[in-house]
């Protein structure tokens, strides 16, 4: 059978205000439990909570940064469920008029195709605190440090196709709301969980099937693997002539599969109803105008900006500015090398391997953008070639110093003297005598395949220190005996 997999995400940020959202609590990771409560955060009758302005400019510019629609006025809303780390009994949400409206994303795939995904929704709403299982042996304790902590809750359209569009647009989401600095972006830390609503239909079939929500998912590699298990199990019911049960789902990373968690429940299970002790948030034009003239300079601004400034291919731009620390990193690197082309080679390639390998985000390079712009301005005057400056990265990286020292300390300098090269050659030349014999006596083509051996030799023997521009040509005259 065919199927289509349709996707809806609902992406839940933690916003990083300094205080919570309807409390003076500060909002903070690792902290003893129950230290960062107040009564209103414990849930105390009686206990007022008072709406945090920060949340509601960063709910703001983030409305701006998807093209939505602003809610001019936004109501909060009891959402009621009974969980012991919920003492209020209900959450404040958003429901019927959330502070963000309809908006959407331009996302882009790795096969360079635009895919434009809806986004219904984003809503404010507090967290809730958290249950501990395992520190206490047969009780649970609770910590509520976490909750009234700001999220906004964006859920997106069932626009999403496949795996790999729903990492893209998750992917865009992180992107966009840490160019904002309105989220850290932590998501090992719970400040991005995810949560996936995913169905199947029979290709061509225009009504969705019923669907099953994975709930807080943390990882991209995650989203990415419970959809594609997901996507499995939905199919192997489907063509057994069963059908999917609507529930909400577990991924679990070990076994790599989902599992029933509970019954999905409907919006009226939840008795939605305005908020009493809140006020709704009335917004002026002025107000949302002005966030939107201080939006700093957002991912697909700064992916056109790297092409017409720089000169960047649309590849290598969008890489560079899908995360704010690497495209301060690039341009910081280019202020000192002015060959954006060379620079974005080398965050891209070397840079971006080493940071793979050590598995580090750019954040903590230990090689600063302003060093590794002096390192490439040593291979663009000459005094190094490419593969010297590999390992010159690498001992900066080892905290050998800067790359002019470990040239000095390691006597690293490109022999770029003519007669020095000639000497190497002439050397090699001489203790190669059946091939330069061979090569004398071949046509155009053979040269030009024989010629890689002689280069690779002299190359061997200056330690990788001769300039390879210069060999080639200079070879070429000798072996000829010019
Ligand atoms: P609820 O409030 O019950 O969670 P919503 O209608 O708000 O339900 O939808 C939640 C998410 O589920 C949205 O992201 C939406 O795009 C997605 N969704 C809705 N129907 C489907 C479906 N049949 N298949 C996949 N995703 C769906
Ligand atoms: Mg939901």
């Amino acid at each position: 059978m065919n199927w289509e997999v349709v996707i809806g995400l609902e992406i839940h940020t933690q916003l990083s205000t300094k205080s919570k959202l309807f409390s003076g609590a500060a909002v903070g990771f690792g902290a003893e439990p129950n230290t960062q409560t107040t009564l209103v955060d414990l849930g105390m009758p009686g206990a007022l909570p008072v709406f945090n302005k920060e949340a509601l400019r960063m709910a703001v510019m983030f409305g701006h940064a998807i093209n939505a629609e602003i809610g001019m006025t936004s109501v909060f809303a009891r959402k009621n469920y009974f969980y012991p780390d919920l003492p209020k009994g209900y959450q404040t949400s958003q429901m019927d008029h959330p502070i963000v409206g309809k908006g959407y994303l331009d996302v882009m795939l790795d096969d360079g195709t635009t895919s434009r995904i809806g986004i219904t929704r984003a809503h404010l709403e507090e967290d809730a605190g958290k249950s501990l299982h395992e520190d206490f042996q047969g009780m649970t304790g609770i910590d509520l440090n976490r909750s009234s902590t700001p999220l906004l809750e964006i859920v997106s359209e069932p626009d999403i196709r496949s795996a790999k569009e729903a990492v893209a647009y998750v992917k865009m989401i992180h992107s966009i709301v840490t160019y904002l600095g309105i989220c850290d972006g932590n998501m090992a830390e719970g400040s991005m969980r995810c949560d996936i609503n995913l169905s199947l239909r029979p290709k061509g079939q225009k009504e969705y099937g019923t669907r099953t929500e994975i709930k807080n998912v943390n990882s991209f590699r995650f989203i990415e693997k419970a959809i594609y298990t997901e996507i499995e199990r939905q199919a192997d019911i489907l063509e057994d002539g069963g059908r999917i049960i609507q529930e909400t789902r577990l991924y679990d990373p070990e076994k790599n599969e989902t599992r029933s968690m509970r019954s999905k429940e409907d919006a009226n299970d939840y008795r939605y109803f305005p908020c009493p002790d809140l006020l709704p948030v009335v917004l002026t034009q002025v107000y949302v105008d002005d966030i939107k003239a201080s939006l700093p300079e957002l991912p697909s601004q700064k992916a056109a900006r790297f092409q017409s400034e720089h000169g960047l291919s649309e590849y290598d731009a969008n890489v560079l500015s899908s995360s704010r620390a690497m495209a301060d990193y690039f341009e910081t690197a280019n202020a000192v090398v002015k060959d954006p082309k060379l620079t974005a080679n080398w965050v891209m390639g070397e840079l971006s391997k080493l940071l793979n390998q050590e598995q580090l985000d750019i954040e903590n390079c230990p090689v600063n953008a302003t060093a590794f712009g002096e390192l490439l301005v040593r291979i663009q005057d000459n005094t190094i070639n490419g593969k010297t400056a590999k390992d010159i990265l690498q001992a900066m990286w080892d905290g050998e110093g800067s790359a002019d020292e470990i040239i000095e300390a390691k006597g690293l300098k490109q022999v770029t003297d003519t007669g020095a090269i000639e000497a190497m050659i002439q050397t090699i030349l001489n203790a190669n005598t059946a091939q330069v014999e061979q090569y004398r006596a071949s046509d155009e083509d053979k040269r030009k395949k024989m010629i890689g051996f002689f280069v690779g030799q002299v190359m061997k023997a200056s330690q990788g220190k001769a300039n390879p521009g210069m060999v080639n040509p200079i070879l070429v005259k000798m072996l000829k005996g010019e």
